[in-house]
């Protein structure tokens, strides 16, 4: 059997991280199982669907590097189908047309409460056969057992069951004859040759109400898995505050793609102790029996954590590339081919210990930038008279020096030994010499990619 997995977002906002891990869950199933991956927008909402936040969803998707097998599929452009399928229910027995108006159902329910019975609508024409029915506006109903129990076994939260008196008899078909989304999920689900359904656990009472169509179709149910939604660190409901953005906002916080998907694997699923790994042990290792059933909690720590991991071993091209969608999310310049020349030259020592692409190109500035440099309000600090005429005293000795880390490390603790320093005190106004900035790689790496010429003219511009 070929695993076939989708997401099916509606399209009423932004992609946001609870929809995003779902889809990174569904993805990972897939792809780690040689199956397909599928995208369904759910835009039957025609009032809160909107074209921008499918293209928000995409957009998210893209970036997140969650690639989907196919084109994304309308389910509104589905509708003929879905109610094909009820009328095929209605000519089987399986589901009714039921003539009770508004009011009608209303007073039944407030009968009901006036007597302490269940409010949930008993239509009184389920069981009225065809030649009884009055020639006036219906909606179709399944007809839903009354007996016994409704159970998903689902892969994350057991055997669930349900008492089939709590069911209702829910409609498929409005009275204009439009599809209900409860039928349009199975009809899409079924046609697409969905194989397992991993979603948030707020569908899993869906789920029992979609059996009930899958059952009377006489269609076999998809392996189900609903997973616990994502809590904030304190363990309350995930709000904006805690996190609860769209995925492109953590674009433009600058982190990487892969660290991102690494992070959001990481909310709710486990796999031993591993926190960090790449995106082939992810779907190597990405199955629902390390989903976990309790409620993840977002944590931006662990985050920026993994983000910084990931940047260190990402191959340059690939940091490039996303530090050029970075710039562009945050409306920042693009870089000209100088820029980019510089930044791939110093990729090796930026990509160390920055967590985030804004502290990347924060320490880049010294090959972002261009000289004369000026120094922000840290590095001016560092360069008083003493430390300016300290920077003089080392020029010409660089001059001479052969241009290697060690001759280079040399050079500059002689200067600082022979005015009983350590090099330490040299390291300050270098920095604020050579990038203008208190924090930068290491003043042997600066030399390094800038080399002899650049290095000796920003220390002339320094000491001027
Ligand atoms: N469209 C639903 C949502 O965005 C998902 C439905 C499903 O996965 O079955 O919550």
């Amino acid at each position: 059997m070929t695993v076939v997995t989708r997401f099916a977002p509606s399209p009423t906002g932004f992609l946001h991280i609870g929809g995003a891990r779902t889809a990174l869950f569904n993805w990972l199933y897939a792809r780690g199982r040689g199956g397909q991956f599928l995208l369904r927008i759910e835009d039957t909402d025609r009032e809160r669907s909107t074209p921008e936040a499918t293209d928000a969803i995409l957009r998210g998707m893209d970036w997140l590097g969650l690639d989907y097998d196919g084109d994304p599929i309308s389910q509104f452009a589905r509708a003929d189908r879905h109610a094909e399928v009820a009328r095929q229910l209605l000519a089987d027995g399986h589901a009714y047309k039921c003539f009770s108006t508004q009011d009608e159902i209303t007073a039944f329910r407030e009968q009901a409460r006036a007597t302490g019975k269940s409010t949930l609508f008993r239509s009184p024409w389920r069981d009225v056969p065809e030649a009884d029915h009055p020639d006036a506006p219906y909606v179709v109903r399944i007809k839903a057992p009354r007996d016994g129990e409704t159970v998903i076994k689902d892969e994350v939260q057991g055997t669930v069951k349900w008492k089939n008196d709590q069911l209702d008899d829910m409609v498929l078909l409005r009275s204009d004859g439009t599809p209900v989304y409860m039928l349009a999920v199975v009809v899409d689900d079924y046609d697409m040759g969905v194989t397992h359904v991993i979603r948030g656990d707020d569908h899993l009472a869906n789920a029992a109400r979609q059996s009930l169509i899958y059952r009377a179709m006489g269609w076999d149910l998809p392996v189900y898995a609903h997973i616990p939604l994502i809590h904030g660190p304190d363990g309350k409901k995930l709000s904006k505050r805690h996190g609860a953005l769209g995925v492109e906002e953590y674009q433009a916080m600058g982190y990487p793609a892969a660290g991102m998907r690494n992070y959001l694997a990481r909310l709710g699923w486990s796999h031993g102790d591993d926190e960090f790994f790449t995106d082939a042990q992810a779907k190597e290792w990405f199955g629902t029996d390390g989903i976990g059933k309790s409620p993840a909690r977002f944590d931006f720590k662990k985050l920026e954590n993994l983000s910084g991991q990931h940047i260190a071993v990402a191959e340059d091209a690939a940091l490039l590339h996303e530090i050029e969608g970075f710039l562009t999310v945050t409306a920042q310049p693009a870089l000209t081919d100088t820029q980019k020349d510089g930044l791939c030259r110093a990729m090796y020592c930026l990509k160390e210990r920055a967590k985030t692409y804004p502290e990347l190109v924060e320490k880049a500035h010294f090959v972002l930038g261009q000289r004369p440099f000026d120094p922000d309000e840290k590095a001016a600090k560092q360069l008083t008279a003493e430390a300016r005429a300290l920077l003089k005293e080392l020029t010409p000795q660089l001059q001479n020096a052969s241009w290697t880390r060690d001759m280079l490390e040399a050079t500059v603790s002689n200067v600082a030994e022979a005015h009983g320093a350590k090099m330490g005190k040299l390291a300050g106004p270098l920095r604020a010499a050579l990038a203008g900035r208190a924090v930068t790689p290491s003043i042997f790496d600066m030399m390094l990619v800038i080399g002899r010429d650049e290095t000796l003219a920003r220390l002339a511009d320094a000491t001027a």
